[in-house]
């Protein structure tokens, strides 16, 4: 008796967490592998005509309980994990992965899959359908299904080749950070240090037996020291350590590995029929295509690089009052910020905390969704929690019907790993007439309360809370058919709209009267401090953006043209920054034979999308406050268009629609103080 092999009989049918026991996954997610192949198998050997319906609709619903199980044992391994669980998952993963590539690579199914495409003007096919079609084929198409045997052959060895390369990539980065570490002897070299970070890099110092204070090329240590120590030469060793990464021609050395990757990617993505690798990642974005990432890039590059020069400018003039220097260097960057952002605003957390309780907070995003788009949320004990820390709430429409299930997983403990994220324990669809509600989740890492204190959230906090809760809308709203088009499964450069356009309430009197109340006093937040809040989380803005866009520019150097002609990584870079510059350029330093996103992760022809998002949701939500920022048409018209339609159309399509026009990037430049 296994519970997670059979459809659950739970209240809503809900994840039956008290009754599932760790042995349990495995064997049951075998066992539904195995299920999902007969149903596969049942597909491939139907011996009439394939129809949208026989191929492409029953691939899509296909292993629907074996998805059900691998989200919630994916899940637990997120929030609420073990050593026996990370066992487990470390079992079954490539078993999955190469669970995937046998459908991928199944000829016979893409056969049919391809006889249904290729018929699809006679199809009828509803605007849903047809891009479920397309995704289906693509997904076949894109792996090389189309090409003959030797082609194919080509293909897998350049796949085999690009992955060991971006392993190997990401080591030699490793290798490089955990090289280098810089011993303080000497008190007087931590001056301007916050106490945690004088204490972290004592204990550091401690656990590898050295006397003194130990700063490294990790983040929590580098980005502390780069911002406040006051010893100019220190900030500069360890700059130009961590700017060389990759650039040392030793045996870490990148160079090679940048160039035969964006000459692999380029190859593959020729033998593919795509003029580069950009092209082949654009294809499937909102951004469609090489030449509009660019363009896009160079207008905001026009238009904030005067905001980045006067601040640019400002900033030297402010070294050079403060200590006397001449000619402002990377390395003195974040630490001069720094101390321009304190004399400007002197703004920190404890004088905003008390305004965020996390209750209150909680509510109030619940009200904002509810004067929005009509939600009502209730607590509800009636369904399994896989840790008593999680909230569970029904999630109902104006009319009490049930919209979806909300799980609310807050705070940190061991087990679960770091950061904010929204995840589905059951996906949204539409089947045999019945709409199947989904079951979301949000689950981040705020501070706990204690016996004398509520849990008081800052402010960065708040507009996290308001982020993941913008991507649970996407989800709990979906309104589709088919599983895999539901909710947040759309183009990666337009998933960030929900929930980045959620954080701007955070910034609005309006909404805040209805929740950043203090939590001794019930005194609403003075408007001078959320007059501060918004200031300074623009400062700067004009050189962010800059730098943002120089990455950008960048990776489309490296994946929007041919390669192959390359010879030098960093004169080809030098290049691509030509028109980003601010800081006097440091020859020994490369940022390419470094930059994981776009090397080793998945960000390659992405970066830009950082961006993209933010134009999106600034341009979204001018349209609420042209309209008032709890105007129910507008509301409605977000939802309708784009909160319940996940993947079905083009975002664009689905984004005109709703905001009537293309976005444009004014709204970003004038939130972000760049032009009037
Ligand atoms: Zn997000």
């Amino acid at each position: 008796m296994n519970i997670l092999i059979d459809h659950f009989t739970t209240n809503y049918n809900s994840a039956p967490f008290d009754l599932i026991q760790n042995k349990d996954f495995k064997p049951a997610i075998l066992k539904l592998i195995e299920d999902t192949k007969k149903e596969i198998d049942a597909i491939v050997t139907n011996t009439a005509q394939p129809t949208f319906e026989n191929t492409i609709e029953a691939l899509e619903f296909s292993g629907q309980q074996l998805d059900r199980v691998t989200s919630i044992f994916f899940n637990l391994n997120s929030a609420e994990t073990n050593d026996e669980i990370q066992k487990i998952a470390q079992d079954i993963s490539p078993i999955l992965s190469e669970f995937g590539n046998d459908i991928t690579l199944n000829n016979d199914l893409f056969k049919k899959v391809k006889h249904v495409f290729d018929n699809k003007d006679q199809l009828n096919l509803t605007t849903e359908q047809s891009t479920l079609l397309d995704k289906k084929y693509k997904s076949f198409s894109r792996n090389g299904a189309n090409l003959p045997e030797d082609k194919k052959q080509e293909l897998r060895a350049i796949d085999k080749q690009l992955a060991s390369l971006k392993l190997k990539f990401g080591e030699n980065i490793l290798a490089e950070t955990n090289a280098f570490e810089m011993l303080i002897t000497n008190q007087e070299d931590l001056s301007g240090l916050p106490e945690g970070a004088i204490e972290a890099a004592k204990q550091l110092a401690e656990s590898k037996n050295k006397e003194g204070w130990l700063i490294t090329l990790d983040y929590p240590s580098y980005i502390p020291f780069m911002t406040y120590a006051d010893n100019r030469a220190l900030r500069k060793k360890l700059s130009l350590t961590f700017g060389a990464k990759g650039f040392n021609n030793n045996d870490y050395d990148n160079q090679e590995h940048v160039l035969k990757i964006a000459k692999l990617r380029h190859q593959r993505a020729n033998l593919l029929g795509y003029k580069t690798h950009a092209d082949f990642v654009l294809e499937e974005r909102m951004a469609q295509t090489p030449e509009k990432v660019t363009s896009f890039l160079n207008e905001l590059l026009e238009k904030a690089k005067p905001a980045a020069e006067r601040e640019f400018t400002n900033l030297q003039n402010f070294a050079k009052e403060l200590d006397g220097i001449d000619v402002l260097e990377k390395w003195d960057s974040a630490y001069y910020s720094e101390k321009l952002k304190q004399k400007l605003f002197n703004l920190d957390d404890e004088q905003l905390k008390p305004y965020f309780k996390l209750e209150n907070v909680i509510e109030g995003a619940f009200l904002v969704a509810n004067k929005l788009f009509g939600l009502q949320f209730k607590k509800i004990e009636t369904i399994d929690k896989y840790h008593e820390d999680v909230m569970t709430f029904e999630v109902l429409d104006d009319n009490n019907n049930l919209v979806s299930l909300f799980y609310a997983d807050f705070f940190p403990r061991p087990g679960k790993r770091n950061g904010a994220w929204m995840t589905s324990f059951k996906p949204q669809y539409i089947k045999d007439g019945v709409n199947q509600r989904p079951h979301i989740s949000n689950v981040c890492n705020f501070t706990k309360p204690t016996k004398s204190k509520p849990s008081l959230l800052t402010f960065n906090e708040v507009t996290t809370l308001f982020h993941e809760f913008g991507h649970g809308l996407h989800g709990m709203l979906a309104n589709t058919t088919y599983p895999s088009l539901s909710g947040t499964s759309v183009y990666w450069d337009f998933v960030e709209l929900p929930s980045q356009i959620l954080e701007n309430w955070c910034y609005e009197k309006d909404a805040l009267e209805l929740f950043a109340k203090h939590y001794q006093t019930n005194e609403v937040i003075p408007m001078d401090l959320v007059n501060k809040i918004k200031e300074s989380a623009t400062f700067h803005e004009g050189m962010q953006t800059l730098r943002q866009i120089s990455f950008g520019l960048l990776d489309m150097s490296w994946h929007g043209t041919d390669p192959s002609l390359i010879e030098d990584v960093k004169a080809y870079e030098t290049k691509a920054f030509e028109n980003t510059n601010l800081y006097p350029e440091v020859k020994s330093n490369c940022m390419s034979t470094a930059f994981a996103h776009i090397f080793q992760g998945g960000y390659s022809s992405g970066y830009y999308s950082y961006k993209w998002a933010e134009v999106l949701d600034a341009d979204a939500f001018e349209y609420f406050k042209e309209e008032g920022i709890f105007n129910k048409e507008v509301a409605a018209k977000f939802k309708d268009h784009v909160l319940s339609q996940g993947g079905t159309e083009n975002p664009m399509t689905l984004y005109k629609r709703f905001r009537g026009q293309e976005p444009k990037p004014e709204a970003l430049l004038k939130r972000a103080g760049l032009i009037k």
